[in-house]
């Protein structure tokens, strides 16, 4: 009936709301095909680490895969238009477990290549994190690669796990015991208590690209990202930048003591043709 009608004509609220509805509706059904049916990639970043003292590149001390879904019409389309309509849906639970099958396949495949591959991080999202049967079928996804599970880092954001700290705190462990490695992504976005830090059992610190922005610049970023990192150093915990896209914000890091950096200035995210051709290569990525 909406179709039947000309342009210029009033619609009525109400119908507005039913055409955003069977927008969201064919979104839905749209991402449920392209899931099944292999429209989804992930692509790869490097995590650079730095030397203390050397020149200013640094080497593969891991990666990131981070999902794209190639659409038939609109080319590439990045995870921020489809993940949060996943969550709603349900759909996250799917595309978790597509995520975590291609991303085990792609190292174990590199592996075989006689590759020199870095542990791998995947993002997850809160229902995946919180899916109880995650740790098991983890396992077995490993394990039909024959991979460890030291291989798999796996990336929680801060305001997920304040929500339920306590849970949190007990998944984690869990998690850990397993032996994956555990990041707390965007770290600094999310009103964490800090002393939940002690009681997370987690290996990796993300300072979010927002305290990475102006952290070269003085003033308040700059003050925040070199008290994160002074904290998760004296945690213990590999603390990693955001974000890096100048060499200025890469020295200031550095001067900090985050040896651990991941940006446009050392590689976007790529392809896995493209991310194999940086291992292969071996030399430093960044500036000189
Ligand atoms: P994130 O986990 O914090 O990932 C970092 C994002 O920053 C990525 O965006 C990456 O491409 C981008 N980035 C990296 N270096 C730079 C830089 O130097 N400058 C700028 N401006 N951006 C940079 P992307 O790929 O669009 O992913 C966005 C978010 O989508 C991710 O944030 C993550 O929260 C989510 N996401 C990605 N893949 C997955 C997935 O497989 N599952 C779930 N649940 N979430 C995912
Ligand atoms: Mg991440
Ligand atoms: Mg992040
Ligand atoms: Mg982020």
């Amino acid at each position: 009936a909406a179709k039947a009608r000309g342009r210029g004509q009033l619609r009525f609220f109400d119908e507005t709301l039913d055409a955003q509805a069977a927008q969201r509706l064919r979104l839905e059904a749209e991402l449920r095909r392209a899931i099944a049916g292999g429209e989804l990639r992930l692509h790869y970043q490097p995590k650079v680490l730095l030397d203390a003292q050397g020149g200013a590149g640094g080497r593969i001390a891991g990666a990131e895969a981070l999902v794209r879904w190639q659409h038939p019409e609109r080319g590439l389309v990045p995870p921020g238009e489809f993940i949060a309509l996943a969550e709603e849906t349900g759909l996250i639970a799917p595309l978790t477990d597509w995520v975590l099958a291609e991303a085990c396949r792609q190292l174990q495949a590199w592996q075989q290549a006689g590759l020199p591959v870095p542990a791998l991080a995947v993002n997850l999202s809160a229902p995946s994190f919180a899916d109880p049967g995650l740790d098991e079928r983890l396992t077995a996804l490993l394990a039909a690669h024959g991979l460890a599970p030291d291989r798999l880092v796996l990336e929680v954001t801060e305001s997920l796990l304040m929500r339920e700290p306590d849970a949190t705190a007990a998944r984690l462990a869990a998690l850990r015991a397993r032996g994956f490695g555990l990041a707390l992504d965007d770290f600094g976005t999310g009103y964490s208590s800090l002393s939940y830090l002690k009681r997370f059992a987690i290996d990796e610190l993300k300072i979010d690209r927002s305290f990475i922005v102006d952290a070269a610049q003085g003033g308040r970023d700059s003050a925040l990202a070199k008290a994160i990192i002074a904290l998760g150093r004296d945690l213990g915990l590999r603390v990693v930048a955001e974000g890096v896209e100048t060499p200025e914000q890469a020295a200031f890091l550095r001067g900090h003591g985050c040896l651990y950096q991941q940006g446009w200035l050392y590689a976007r995210s790529l392809p896995a043709d493209g991310f194999a051709a940086l291992l292969a290569d071996g030399r430093p990525l960044g500036p000189a």
